[in-house]
């Protein structure tokens, strides 16, 4: 019998691979490259026509309608700046409902009649692109004959040159639709709910005084969770190569239990690897700031500074391709999803959140005496009206397969969507309950008892990490997003109910003003009004708790705990009417979306079952009967030399495989079983019938992995995964 080496030399490479050479000098300004392959404002500013500059400017700030005119002038500049930059293609990038990122490449070169090429690039091809749209999902919306999809300019998103060792593309950000327009993507509706969000809150800013108020843009900073594991485990691993996660693997004896990971020292290897990625994400003007060890061993975090939602979604996107492709450079795999590994901490991508404008700021900016802020308090109240009433269109926008088994796992948020307000803010809002607030909680400092350190000021409120909304001081953070989401489709949701929450309270306050109330006794009303409503949304205890399952339900708080329960949130009367009525999403465009989430959770289940059956019985199954004749032929060889063997673990190891085998039938029927043809019972069949018996293998397996012999054992464990780097 041989054993089997797959494994066992893996261990031996991980051991031998060294980082790469930088290819740049690492000690050189990080400011002298950032932005260096972006098409920017700079750049336009030095090419265009000072007129043209102008109109793309007010387009690009105030959401002014772009002028058709101007097309022309920036495709030429941009042409020339691309292609000096190397650049021999163009592609418009999208971005449709698989959640990944699509470019479909041109080259400059156009065939002109004698034979000869010509390059060129107009207006026409830039604002507009026509990619077959028929092999992207669109949930119905178009029948695969009626293929024509368009991708439009996004001008909000500066264009940029993707390197590539044999060729740059100028990548141009752009929106897909269909024929009839409607949405096939994720970034179409995130224009539409910012335009929205922006009218109303522009509402707002006026009735507070401000007059003509400039174009007001939601913000966000996605805060990135990931995983690193080695290259010669990754490809040993069919698991993670066709889903992304471990569907078998013991649980490690040493695991996060220490505490010894988070905000520990960076390996040396993945110091390379985090170095390397900072300089191509600089080079495309995408601001990486923060970065460190997450709680699991082999988890990391990257959270680049905040952008306009539009631009933080595009570059979010570039920030996963940009890291899978440099993890890969230095023989590492980088792992987005969500529950890599079972029973260890799963990744989250906590997607940050306000509002502003140049001249106003940040309008979720409390001051340090919020209850006298009443701009800040009717902004921060319509927040509250927003989370509580569509709670469930939160809790749908981060709905998948994967981020199930993240949430309500005691490492991120329950699936009820709660708000977090903090100390101070809780205490203002409590005053205004009882009919008015007076005073704020002071900030205070913290001595720290050693005479030569400052004091510390203290902020007044602390955090919770247990709360999916939680008001960090100056944002909202939603933490339920999982690692491999978009943030378009949360921020979509952030967006549009914000819309009609900031809509209601300016409606409310002009026409109590209207009817002759004084502005202030408006506001007062108003805000009572909105507590009294809403305020059952606001939990500042310990979200993980059984508990607060009890009391949500009591306070009426929606529980969806997993994504087939979420799904059906996309489709009710109140969603469709509510994404209708802001010009977000047709009715027809929310059907789509709901049949496209019931059928990627049904695919993604699918492939694991597939993945899980094929390791079953290839590998883990044939380790198991090796290792059963070896321990047979151990005791018939004892019993000839008249020795009395001991059965006991050949007994329990065949059991285990009885178990095992069983599972795998089970399994190959659940998989082989026709899914019943509406999307929601598709989905529903998966979750109920086809993960159970995915797990019931997955029992056996993992038992097997403790009993058979190492050297039998061909998949990487997870203390090799997670602590060899
Ligand atoms: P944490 O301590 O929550 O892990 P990080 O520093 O890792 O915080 O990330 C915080 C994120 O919040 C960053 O992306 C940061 O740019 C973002 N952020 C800060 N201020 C705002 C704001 N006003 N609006 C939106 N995002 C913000
Ligand atoms: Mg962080």
């Amino acid at each position: 019998m041989t054993a089997n080496p797959v494994r066992l030399q893996a261990i031996a490479a991980v051991q031998a691979t060294t980082p790469p050479p930088f290819d740049f000098d690492p000690a050189a300004e990080p400011g002298a490259v950032f932005g260096e392959n972006v098409f920017s404002l700079q750049a336009m500013r030095k090419r265009l026509p000072k007129g043209v500059y102008k109109s793309v400017l007010s387009t690009i700030d105030q959401g002014a309608p772009l002028d058709p005119d101007v097309a022309d002038a920036v495709a030429s500049a941009m042409k020339d700046w691309a292609m000096e930059k190397g650049a021999t293609h163009y592609a418009h990038v999208f971005y449709p409902l698989t959640g990944l990122t699509a470019e479909k490449h041109d080259s400059f070169l156009e065939p002109v009649g004698d034979g000869s090429a010509i390059s060129e690039f107009s207006g026409k091809t830039l604002i507009q692109g026509e990619p077959d749209a028929s092999s992207f999902p669109n949930g119905g919306l178009r029948a695969t004959f009626e293929a024509r999809g368009y991708t439009g300019w996004d001008i909000q998103s500066p264009a940029y040159i993707l390197e590539n060792p044999n060729g740059n593309t100028l990548c141009i950000p752009t929106v897909f639709i269909s024929m009839t327009g409607e949405a096939l993507d994720h970034k179409t509706p995130l224009l539409r709910s910012q335009q929205a969000m922006s009218l109303h809150a522009k509402r707002i800013l006026s009735l507070f005084g401000h007059e003509d108020p400039q174009n007001v843009v939601s913000y966000c900073g996605p805060e990135q969770e990931y995983f690193l594991v080695d290259g010669h485990f990754f490809h040993a691993r069919p698991d993670l190569l066709s889903s992304g996660r471990t569907l078998f693997g013991a649980k490690p004896p040493k695991g996060q239990e220490f505490d010894d990971h988070y905000f520990g020292a960076i390996p040396e290897r993945v110091l390379a690897f985090m170095m390397d990625t900072e300089h191509a994400l600089f080079k495309l003007g995408i601001p990486a700031k923060t970065r460190h060890n997450e709680v699991a061993p082999g988890q990391f975090e990257v959270a680049p500074m905040f952008e306009r939602s539009n631009l933080a979604s595009d570059h979010q996107q570039l920030l996963m391709t940009t890291f899978r492709s440099i993890a890969k450079k230095h023989g590492m795999e980088c792992l987005f999803h969500e529950k890599p590994f079972a029973g260890v901490n799963g990744s989250g991508k906590h997607v940050n959140f306000s509002i502003g404008n140049a001249a106003q700021g940040n309008l979720l900016l409390p001051g340090d005496t919020p209850h006298e802020n009443a701009q800040f308090l009717v902004v921060c109240a319509a927040v509250i009206r927003a989370v509580h009433r569509y709670g469930g269109l939160l809790r749908v926008s981060v709905a998948s397969a994967s981020n199930d088994h993240r949430l309500g796992a005691n490492e991120a948020p329950p699936a009820i969507i709660s708000i977090f307000l903090g100390d101070q803010l809780a205490d203002v809002f409590d005053q205004i309950a009882k009919g008015g607030a007076t005073r704020s909680k002071e900030k205070g400092t913290l001595t720290i008892g050693v005479d030569t350190l400052p004091d510390l000021s203290k902020d007044p409120g602390d955090r919770n990490r247990t709360s999916p909304f939680a008001f960090t001081g100056n944002r909202f953070e939603f933490r339920a997003p999982g690692s491999l989401q978009t943030v378009a489709a949360p921020m979509v949701v952030i967006n549009t109910i914000m819309a009609e929450a900031l809509d209601f309270c300016v409606t409310e306050l002009e026409q109590a003003v209207a009817a002759g109330t004084d502005f202030d006794e408006a506001v007062q009303t108003l805000l009572t009004q909105i507590i009294a409503d809403h305020g059952a949304v606001i939990f500042n205890g310990n979200g993980y708790s059984e508990e607060w399952q009890v009391e949500a339900e009591q306070r009426g708080l929606k529980n969806l705990r997993t994504t087939v329960d979420a799904l059906p949130e996309l489709i009710s009367p109140e969603a469709v009417e509510l994404f209708s009525r802001y010009a977000v999403f047709n009715e027809r465009e929310m059907h789509s979306r709901y049949e496209v989430g019931c059928e990627q959770y049904v695919l993604s289940i699918g492939v694991e079952a597939n993945t899980t059956l094929e390791i079953g019985s290839t590998t883990v199954l044939p380790a198991a009967v090796r290792y059963q004749t070896e321990l047979a032929s151990n005791a018939a060889a004892l019993k000839a030399a008249g020795l009395e063997p001991d059965l006991a673990d050949l007994t329990s190891l065949s059991a285990t495989i009885a178990d095992l085998r069983a599972g795998l039938a089970t399994l190959a029927d659940a998989v082989a079983h026709e899914h019943p043809a509406d999307p929601l019972e598709a989905a529903t069949f998966a979750r109920d019938v086809v993960l159970p018996a995915m797990a019931a293998v997955r029992a056996a397996a993992d038992a097997l992995e403790g009993v058979v012999a190492d050297d039998l054992w061909a998949l990487p464990t997870y203390q090799e995964m997670l602590h060899i780097l």
